[in-house]
């Protein structure tokens, strides 16, 4: 949180920056850990949330696996001290090289997203004399009424194997023989904050557990994904996700043997909260039908609003004034999408003022860009 003596220790620096609240970080992964583990599910942190090495760090600490989308982040989850045995491998366009890379790592399992890429890690699992395990991330067509940007779990989307391929699944895996079927994976989307929604995916799940015990795979893996949202407007209020009621839905609708692991890939859910984008006001326009104030950070820094239209909550933290006033808050990129919010009631605000953008330690720094020949943005952590 941001209070008055981390706001005075901003004055010295340089912005803008992201800010951290590692003890937040800290209280949000303690109480995900004591959620789960109540029920033994496994926790995988979605690498591509937030790959800052001081997060990660938290994380590792904390005892969670890894959940990689690239071989970069597979290669940074094992330098970083992640367990290679609790490494996940997920991703529509995997290269053989990123492939090659893993199996070397002996990674636990590679999520697996399309009939043709079985045989290409078979071949490959060959060449090196190993054995792959992997699991069927299958597009189990459930609406998680989100974003359209968002959505990963509609047959027209392009991840995942769609059912009706699954029959060609098993016949192409009784051909690779360095293939070992470990389990299934789903991931629906995004900042789902509709909790009927994951009730709905355990019943899918359900199904094709059967599906696949009649086709005499004893699955000992059920991954579900990840896609837990946060309360982009009420950050103060809500710093940390109700994982209790989250797990509880699956330990409710999952059906299960006793001998099957249930496993999870949050990403948002865990560090969204903790991370602020601190900036200064450069200029203020007023004009006659809108305000500006032109912030010295932009979409290259946070560019979530700029690519799904996200919202963030914007504070101005220095100012003391009473007076409200209606402000479109821009960033100085060429670019008209480069609007963090428009008509945002703020107190009066000047140049030199600092703004908070709240909830922005998923899908923040890791996405900052050098556009415009901008800066790499820094980071500032909680003592
Ligand atoms: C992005 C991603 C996640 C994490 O999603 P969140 O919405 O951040 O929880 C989990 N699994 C896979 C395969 C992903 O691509």
């Amino acid at each position: 949180m941001l209070n008055k003596d981390t706001i005075s220790s901003f004055n010295e620096l340089e912005t803008p920056f992201y800010y951290y609240d590692l003890k937040l970080l800290e209280q949000t992964l303690e109480s995900c850990r004591m959620a789960a583990d109540k029920f033994g599910f496994h926790v995988h942190y979605a690498l591509k949330a937030n790959f800052n090495e001081q997060v990660l760090e938290a994380i590792r600490k904390i005892g969670f696996g890894a959940d990689c989308v690239s071989g970069n982040e597979v290669k940074k989850a094992i330098d970083l001290g992640f367990d290679s045995q609790k490494v996940v491998f997920a991703g529509v366009g995997k290269s053989d090289k990123e492939i090659t890379e893993a199996l070397n790592s002996d990674i636990y399992c590679f999520n697996v997203e399309s009939v043709q890429e079985l045989e290409i890690i078979n071949g490959l699992a060959a060449k090196l004399g190993k054995e792959a395990r992997v699991a069927l991330r299958i597009n189990p067509n459930v609406d998680a009424h989100t974003h359209q940007y968002i959505t990963t779990g509609l047959e027209e989307n392009k991840f995942g194997i769609n059912q009706w391929e699954l029959n060609a699944c098993i016949e192409q895996l009784k051909a690779c023989k360095q293939l070992n079927l470990i389990g299934i994976h789903f991931h629906i989307g995004s900042q789902i904050t509709n909790l009927e929604v994951f009730k709905s995916l355990c019943l899918k799940v359900n199904e094709l557990n059967v599906w696949f015990a009649d086709h005499g795979y004893q699955l000992k893996v059920l991954n579900v994904g990840g896609g837990l949202g946060v309360d982009y407007h009420a950050p103060d209020e809500n710093p940390i996700n109700d994982f209790d009621s989250y797990f509880t839905i699956f330990n409710q609708f999952l059906e299960r043997r006793n001998d099957q692991e249930v496993h999870f890939e949050l990403g948002r859910a865990l560090v969204a909260q903790c991370g602020s984008l601190i900036s200064r006001i450069l200029y203020v326009k007023n004009g006659l039908k809108k305000n500006f104030l032109i912030l010295d950070a932009g979409m290259t820094e946070l560019m979530r609003p700029a690519l799904y239209q996200a919202y963030h909550k914007i504070e101005n933290i220095s100012s003391l004034s009473v007076k409200k006033i209606k402000y479109d808050v821009v960033g100085p990129i060429c670019e008209s999408t480069d609007c963090f919010g428009k008509e945002v009631e703020l107190p009066e605000s000047f140049r030199g003022d600092l703004i908070a953008i709240r909830t922005a330690g998923a899908y923040g720094e890791v996405m900052s860009s050098g556009y415009n020949l901008r800066e790499r943005v820094k980071s500032v952590y909680s003592k």
